[in-house]
């Protein structure tokens, strides 16, 4: 069966793009599994830029289909920060809950019209011949007041979703799978992938 390795070492983000490749014939495995592997440093400036490092790179190493994936947020009231820099937005120090507590700090006094936000996420799939695709997928909602749930994982405990009147974090997978940046980043991938299994097994 053919493998995907996708590039990343964080487990909550694996889970959900897992989730949502659900279906395809492939073994899909992570970085866990390439210990070795070597690290990507995140300079690029764009998410599509760190995207294609991560699975070019990766694709080199293990000489399998991979996927780079690179995400973050984008607030409209601070020109679209923290955006690439959403992991370490806090600092060296960095973590989820400090990097929240910088963005509500930043945004004090706003009112909710005013805290409009948008979830970027840029998919790269590659293999040992080099760059296969890069696609990438969206979702907006705006920043609450106050962390609120305990589902996802990054700022999900902030993105609040006006329809819902909840957050990514308050709504959990089963919601934020079918309308999330991921999972829209992801759909296109899949189509890619599948297209990438057909000539494989024509070959
Ligand atoms: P990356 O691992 O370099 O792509 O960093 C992505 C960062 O963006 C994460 O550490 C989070 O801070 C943020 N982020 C991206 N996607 C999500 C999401 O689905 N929920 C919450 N935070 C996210």
């Amino acid at each position: 069966m053919l493998q995907l390795v996708v590039a990343t070492r964080n487990k909550k983000k694996l889970a959900e793009i897992k989730s949502i490749l659900k279906g395809l014939d492939l073994d899909l495995v992570s970085l866990e599994v390439y210990p070795d592997a070597p690290r990507v440093i995140e300079n690029g400036k764009t998410f599509q830029e760190n995207a294609i490092k991560k699975a070019v790179k990766l694709a080199r190493f293990t000489g399998k289909l991979c996927l780079g994936e690179d995400s973050g947020l984008a607030v409209q009231a601070l020109n679209g920060a923290p955006g690439i820099y959403s992991a370490r937005f806090s600092g060296r120090d960095k973590s989820d809950l400090k990097n929240n507590q910088k963005l509500l700090k930043l945004l004090v006094g706003l009112p909710l019209t005013k805290r409009k936000a948008f979830y970027y996420c840029a998919v790269a799939l590659a293999d040992k011949a080099g760059l296969i695709g890069v696609v990438e997928g969206s979702c907006v909602g705006r920043i609450a007041y106050a962390p609120q749930g305990s589902a996802g994982f990054g700022y999900d405990p902030l993105f609040y979703i006006p329809k819902y009147k909840k957050t990514f974090a308050q709504l959990g997978e089963k919601i934020k799978h079918k309308m999330s940046h991921r999972y829209f980043g992801l759909t296109k991938a899949k189509r890619i992938i599948q297209k990438y299994i057909v000539k494989q097994s024509a070959n």
